[in-house]
């Protein structure tokens, strides 16, 4: 098929060659991507331009065509997830197969698609006025290494939905997945719709090309999902942003707690896909009363528990860098890795690794994103509420607690005002695993939108009709 293309352009240039016409820009751009996957462009600006007039002809579109799009995106990718998974892992290094295949079956099912543009109208004598969520145009997507495939497939899922089109940046670390995901997208849309380039990439996805990306003329809202650095940079253009940015969940467990049951979930968060959901449990502050049965039934669901001081010394060395990073090239590692990099000897294979610290220990206060938990001990309910929220930092992420308390609960909700709070379960009901709810992997906490899905990537428009249509 992409050779037919190229012949007939080749073709097309020599007959206007031979015929003394000079070669359109539009013939030349078509010919430049001919080179590359579907929907990937040699330059940002090319990438940008074609989506452009790629989201004209679809904003023409009724909203069938979209419903259509997210359809067929969520039936093609369904039997690509074992393969999008494994070349995630082989890509990054980082995570586990197993998780991934959950993580992105369910963006692939659980992501709202056009249903999720609610209208709201109000009626009166003075007539009507609707409220409608309308498309952006182009939207620039930054994704991250971590969440690599689920972030495109769920931003495309929401934002085409809307009735976008969509520039993706994808993390050079998971560029080859990332890109052939992308061209798949792309591949899928137009066979449905006949309208090419609504998502496309650029061919060498460097920081660069997404800073340029972030200052192009016709990007018209920024989505970002990464750590600190990349959300303010996209802050700094002046643009629309949606930030989603990093995290340091703790996890509360009180006295009141059914602690088996807090043991299971927090060692199931906190192991899954390896530490690197933004959303994971990063460590526990447990009330001293409940602390030691805590960690005995965390043993008994797969965690190490090392109490050695050495032994811990040797892990933070191995995974910090310079007392307030992780150290890169071990995010998102199996527990054995860190533990054999460590020399610290085990006898079973743990999902995770557990250690008694104090609230100042870079393995608290530090968004790792490995699985190794910390865990804070202190005396009573309001000691562990005031050192979760120290831990939490201000980032207003996510947190979950254990308890049977509901003043607690709700006292904590209020304190945290976190854009996900999970009560007695694992962190990863937040995005709809085993819960009610939709799926997303672009949580913004900065800019307030929380958990996002097609409605935050539309325009809130009020159309105003007067002296009629009040039938009431
Ligand atoms: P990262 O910040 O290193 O990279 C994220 C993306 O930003 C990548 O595409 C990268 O190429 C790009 N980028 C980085 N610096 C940039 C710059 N200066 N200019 C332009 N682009 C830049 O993050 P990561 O390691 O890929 O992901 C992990 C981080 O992302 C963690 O902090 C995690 O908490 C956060 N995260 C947040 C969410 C959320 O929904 N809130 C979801 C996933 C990950």
């Amino acid at each position: 098929m992409e050779t037919t293309n190229i012949e007939e352009l080749i073709k097309k240039i020599i007959i206007e060659k031979l015929q003394g016409k000079e070669e359109t820009p539009q013939v030349v751009q078509e010919q430049k991507k001919a080179k590359y996957p579907s929907g990937t462009f040699e330059t940002v600006d090319e990438a940008i331009c074609a989506a452009k007039n790629a989201q004209q002809k679809f904003a023409d579109e009724p909203l069938l065509t979209r419903k259509k799009v997210v359809g067929a995106i969520r039936k093609a990718f369904l039997p690509l997830i074992e393969e999008i998974a494994k070349r995630t892992v082989e890509e990054t290094g980082m995570g586990v197969y197993e998780d991934k295949v959950v993580k992105n079956r369910l963006v692939l099912t659980n992501t709202p698609g056009v249903e999720d543009l609610y209208t709201e109208v109000q009626t009166g004598d003075g007539g009507m006025t609707l409220y409608e969520l309308s498309p952006y145009g182009v939207i620039g997507s930054i994704a991250p290494s971590t969440n690599p495939t689920e972030t495109l497939i769920g931003n495309s899922i929401g934002m085409l939905a809307a009735g976008n089109a969509v520039f993706f940046s994808p993390h050079p670390g998971a560029r080859n997945v990332s890109q052939w995901v992308i061209s798949k997208l792309n591949e899928v849309v137009n066979e449905t719709c006949g309208i090419n380039n609504l998502v496309v990439t650029v061919a060498n996805p460097t920081i660069e090309a997404a800073q340029e990306m972030m200052t192009h003329k016709d990007v018209n809202l920024l989505v970002v999902t990464g750590g600190p650095g990349v959300v303010s940079q996209a802050m700094r253009t002046g643009k629309k942003v949606i930030g989603a940015g990093p995290g340091n969940p703790p996890s509360i467990v009180d006295e009141t707690a059914n602690i088996e049951k807090a043991a299971s979930d927090i060692v199931k968060g906190a192991s899954f896909d390896n530490n690197i959901l933004c959303i994971a449990e990063k460590s526990v502050v447990a009330v001293d009363s409940i602390a030691d049965l805590l960690i005995f039934n965390m043993e008994k669901n797969g965690a190490l528990l090392i109490k050695n001081k050495e032994d811990i010394q040797k892990l933070e060395k191995v995974a910090v860098a310079g007392g307030e990073h992780p150290n890169k090239k071990m995010v998102g590692k199996d527990a054995t890795v860190l533990l054999d990099e460590a020399g610290i000897p085990y006898t079973f294979k743990p999902r995770l690794i557990i250690c008694e610290t104090t609230k100042d220990h870079p393995f608290a206060k530090v968004e790792l994103m490995m699985p190794i938990l910390p865990i804070v001990r202190v005396p009573d309910f309001d000691c562990a509420l005031e050192t979760a929220l120290e831990l939490e930092g201000g980032l207003h992420h996510t947190a979950t607690m254990h308890s049977q308390n509901i003043s607690r609960l709700n006292r904590a909700a209020k304190a945290f005002q976190t854009s996900i709070f999970v009560k007695n379960g694992p962190s990863y009901a937040g995005v709809g695993v085993d819960s009610e709810g939709t799926t997303t992997f672009t949580i913004a906490t900065p800019t307030g939108e929380g958990t996002t899905s097609a409605r935050h990537f539309a325009r809130r428009r009020r159309c105003v009709l007067l002296d009629g249509f009040s039938i009431r």
